[in-house]
């Protein structure tokens, strides 16, 4: 299958954010990984649905409109951080009614404003541009709280998942996120959010198997994603 390949933007430090869509013209769905840069496990398994697009082939059916971004935090991944260059955790800066910037030196600062900083307005000008039906967002999270939360209407798009990784299903992932993009991109916005927060004590490699088939299936499935 043939990626079309664009920049995003840019991170504070001036890496690329790099896009891979099925379709050049048209979007339905949208595929983040990367947005903490110490949860390397959720660049790897982005990673590897992208590798394993570009090696099959799709005869007779057209791939489903996607749009994948391995990294959001290109800083992050290579400091090893949660957070950004500016150490603001991109997950709590978009524009929700209940955003609130917290204490400077926590791990999930919201920073000066929404949208301070060049990675989320990358992600907020994309996702307004395509205005894509359903959105997964690839984490990974300790202490056995792996799980496939959604945001608005995003429970069969969970259940999906869970159906193939077998994680549980949860509105909540049980501690207030003001700014975050589920709050922002599902309940406000109204699109289908899955936050896939894989098990970060389990190896890479098991994590991709593991949702390789409910990855792969949004993009070459006819079902469609509610
Ligand atoms: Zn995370």
């Amino acid at each position: 299958m043939t990626l079309h390949r664009f920049t995003l933007g840019r991170s504070v430090e001036g890496r690329r954010i790099e896009a891979h869509a099925t379709d050049a013209r048209c979007c339905e769905g949208l595929i983040l990984g990367g947005v903490h840069g110490d949860e390397p496990k959720s660049v790897y398994v982005v990673r590897c649905l992208l590798a394993e697009l570009k090696r099959i082939e799709l005869p007779r059916r057209r791939p489903r409109a996607v749009t994948i971004v391995p990294v959001v935090n290109p800083d992050g991944l290579v400091r090893g951080t949660r957070r950004n260059a500016r150490k603001v955790d991109l997950n709590r800066n978009f524009p929700t009614r209940d955003w609130s910037p917290g204490p400077v030196r926590r791990r999930n600062y919201g920073g000066p404003r929404p949208l301070s900083e060049p990675e989320s307005r990358a992600v907020h000008r994309l996702v307004e541009r395509i205005q894509p039906a359903w959105i997964v967002t690839v984490h990974s999270i300790d202490r056995q709280r792996f799980c496939n939360n959604y945001d608005g209407p995003g429970l069969s798009l969970a259940e999906r998942f869970a159906r193939s990784n077998g994680y549980p299903v949860t509105a909540s992932i049980g501690y207030p996120t003001p700014g975050s993009f589920g709050t922002w991109a599902g309940r406000e916005l109204g699109i289908a959010v899955l936050t896939l927060e894989l098990p970060s004590h389990r190896s890479r490699e098991q994590c991709w198997r593991e949702n390789r088939e409910a990855l792969l299936s949004l993009i070459t499935g006819s079902a469609s994603t509610g």
